[in-house]
């Protein structure tokens, strides 16, 4: 099996970053393509072509696949917020599918058929029945969540018409910190990491967003997965060649209230806490087995505790309290 070059779309970001240099600590040869709006420069590994580019561009994306003819595609790069998808869903149909259908001509066009992409559980939307299986009906409750599965598509009838090979790895909560690397967005919207700002006294309390939810605390459940964990899986689908999709969940749900009480556990510090509002678009609880993953792949998360994602978020963030500033 060839896995000696990969491209990686969103190889400056969060989760892509992490990826990238676990690959190629592996001897795999890395380009990114990233358009740096989200992701950070100085995420990017010294040794790693950058082709600087938007997926909006076709031209963009379809110069850097046929210059550096990977055998493989690790695709990141979208736009991941339920809420601003739902303030602006033509921005997210925009980014994750048109940029999608781009990537997915460049690819055609330069005869690369492997691909791996950063799939979500929004794609089930409020599912029936917990905990997701792969075979859960689809139906998202978000735009992304739907930019996401409209990708999905696009590359079943890519496999189906030519032969393409997708995997589809569906992402719980991604979280913790892995590499010296931290999670930085602007605005941060992610749970963990705001969490933890009011832990170095950068916000005064927690916000959370609903306490009504049929939960047994009231507040939604996710199934937070370590980088390290999420990581692994992408090298494992290159290297068993595993097609189609995957939940990477750990079967353990956590909820809002729990995560606020692991960070206070961790951190020593107080962390007020003020109950507002549900946030539109999120479904009350979300976690899967990750039974196929581990059968089919051998995947098997070994950082996904909370203690142990907030014990190395919280690491991260003290050695990094503003974060990238802007980098
Ligand atoms: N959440 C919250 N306060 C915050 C951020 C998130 O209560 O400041 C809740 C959010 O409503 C959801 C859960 O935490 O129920 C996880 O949200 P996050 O944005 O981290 O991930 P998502 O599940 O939306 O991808």
């Amino acid at each position: 099996m060839d896995m000696e070059k990969v491209l990686v779309t969103g190889g400056c970001g969060y989760i892509g970053s992490v990826v990238a240099k676990r690959l190629a600590e592996r001897g795999t040869e890395i380009a990114v393509f990233d358009n740096l709006e989200r992701g950070h420069r100085c995420n990017l590994d010294p040794r790693f072509r950058l082709y600087e580019g938007d997926l909006r561009d076709a031209a963009a994306i379809a110069d850097a696949m046929r210059a550096f003819k990977p055998s493989a595609v690790l695709h990141f790069a979208a736009y991941a917020l339920v809420g601003e998808s739902m303030a602006d869903p033509l921005m997210y149909f925009e980014n994750n599918v048109k940029g999608g259908v781009n990537l997915l001509s460049a690819m055609q066009s330069a005869g690369c058929d492997r691909l791996v992409f950063s799939s979500t559980c929004a794609t089930y939307g409020v599912p029936p029945s917990l905990p997701i299986e792969e075979d859960t009906p689809q139906n998202p409750s978000n735009p992304y969540g739907r930019s996401k599965l409209m990708f999905e598509q696009m590359c079943t009838w890519l496999q189906e018409a030519k032969g393409f090979r997708p995997t589809f790895l569906r992402y719980f909560n991604a979280a913790g910190a892995a590499l010296g690397m931290v999670e930085d967005h602007d605005p941060e919207t992610h749970i963990i990491p705001n969490v933890l700002k009011v832990a170095l006294g950068q916000a005064e309390s927690v916000k959370i967003f609903g306490g009504d939810y049929p939960t047994p605390d009231g507040t939604c459940i996710r199934d937070y997965v370590h980088l390290e964990d999420l990581s692994s899986a992408h090298l494992l689908a290159l290297e068993k060649e595993a097609l189609g999709a995957y939940n990477l969940g750990t079967g353990k749900g956590v909820s809002v209230k729990e995560i606020v009480e692991a960070c206070r556990r961790i951190t020593g510090r107080p962390i007020p806490a003020e109950m507002l509002p549900r946030r539109p678009g999120d479904p009350p609880a979300l976690y899967a087995s990750g039974r196929k993953a581990r059968e089919t792949m051998g995947w098997n998360p070994v950082r996904s505790d909370i203690d142990t994602i907030v014990r190395d978020a919280w690491e991260a963030h003290k050695a990094r309290p503003r974060g990238y500033e802007g980098k």
